[in-house]
């Protein structure tokens, strides 16, 4: 007997499945809540491993990264990057961060970042996750204004007048409990236009409760985001998986 597929639950646009200890079985609960996932990677040495873990998979979608913060240690790993992009529409984690103060490591994040979305434009139909902390102004300027693909900006903390340029050049954002718990990242929800907006976890380095939250617990969010809206969680919930499946062209 076919099993039935569940429906659409939710969003989590962020979520890194093979940094929990049972990763097999996180992808498991996303598919039978039928949360549909971006599994992001932070190391293309990584990244054959979510591709096999997602396998099969309905809801899970795996991604291609190269961390930011990692460029320091793994930027070396730029070539096999590029070299994997044409085995997953999805790609992420990528960025900048400007956390710490070091100009030759922004460089560098500069020249790999600039590698990658020069090859992602090429490609024309990649879905990007990407990462942003101290350095909003200048990621959302290294797209430009017709950048051919989708790009989602999880966990933007930036300012209110970045964000704006961000919604201009046609950005989705991604945002998770951590952003619903600070007063700036409520601030900064409030500002983001309903259908630009989705949901993650950025688990398991955000937590739900005691444990790392994971692509379940972006339902609790539809709450908040009903809050937010005005309109009942479940309606929220299905605003977050339409602008999901618009986003990547499925609906
Ligand atoms: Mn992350």
């Amino acid at each position: 007997m076919t099993p039935i597929a569940p429906q659409a639950a939710g969003v989590d646009a962020h979520c890194h499945i093979d940094l929990f200890p049972s990763p097999d079985a996180v992808v498991a609960r996303a598919e039978a809540a039928g949360v549909y996932t971006i599994a992001v990677t932070n190391a293309p040495s990584v990244f054959a491993h979510t591709l096999e873990l997602t396998r099969g998979s309905r809801f899970v979608r795996p991604a291609l990264g190269l961390h930011p913060e990692l460029v320091r240690t793994h930027g070396g790993q730029l070539d096999q990057m590029l070299q994997l992009l044409p085995q997953t529409r999805y790609v992420g984690e990528i960025g900048l961060d400007h956390a710490t103060g070091d100009a030759d490591d922004h460089r560098r994040q500069a020249r790999v970042f600039g590698a990658i979305l020069e090859r992602c434009a090429s490609a024309g139909d990649k879905v990007l996750t990407v990462h942003s902390r101290r350095a909003a102004a200048e990621v959302v300027a290294a797209f430009g204004t017709s950048f051919p693909g989708v790009v989602i900006l999880h966990w933007f903390s930036g300012g209110l007048r970045d964000l704006q340029k961000a919604i201009d050049a046609g950005m989705y954002f991604s945002v998770n409990p951590a952003m619903f718990r600070s007063g700036h990242g409520r601030k900064l929800i409030a500002a983001m236009p309903r259908d630009r907006v989705l949901t993650e976890t950025d688990g398991p380095f955000v937590r739900s409760g005691a444990r790392p939250a994971e692509p379940g617990d972006t339902i609790p969010l539809q709450s908040d985001l009903g809050g937010l809206w005005d309109c009942s969680a479940g309606e929220a919930g299905a605003v977050v998986v339409s602008n999901f499946l618009r986003a990547i062209g499925e609906r």
